[in-house]
């Protein structure tokens, strides 16, 4: 069996590296140059994408409250626009389009719960909530 080269790097404390090289030039993954860079790409792209997750959750918070569903047409709107021209993501856009229909779902089936039952209450009074809690 062919022995593994070590990394030809020096550690911070001045130590030679012991790990295995897996670069062509002879480092480890964490002393290879384009691996490290690499590396610091992926944890740019991962706090960048902390970073924009927290803004989201930020803006939803300030705005969770404020939307009632007569905002939603124009809030898809705004959505449309920014996808549109690029400050959007095609995927957020239908997140939120997703959201936003089941929010109007949700709404109207509360809504019809209630007509049915004012209905079945004027059918037969026996049936309503009110007069069956003081029965
Ligand atoms: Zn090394």
């Amino acid at each position: 069996m062919a022995r593994q080269e070590r990394c030809k790097a020096t550690t911070q404390a001045g130590d030679p590296c012991r790990s295995f090289a897996i670069s062509a030039d002879g480092y480890c993954v964490s002393h290879d140059p384009s691996y490290r860079s690499r590396k610091h790409e992926g944890s740019r792209r991962g706090g960048e994408a902390k970073a924009n997750a927290r803004r989201a959750a930020k803006l939803w918070a300030s705005i969770g409250n404020a939307v009632n569903q007569d905002d939603l047409p124009a809030m898809l709107r705004a959505c449309l626009i920014s996808v549109r021209d690029g400050t959007m993501e095609p995927a957020q856009a239908s997140a939120i389009a997703g959201l936003a229909k089941a929010s109007v779902s949700i709404t109207n089936e509360i809504e019809l719960e209630a007509r049915l039952t004012a209905l079945e209450a004027l059918i037969d009074p026996t049936r309503d909530p009110k007069i069956r809690r003081i029965g």
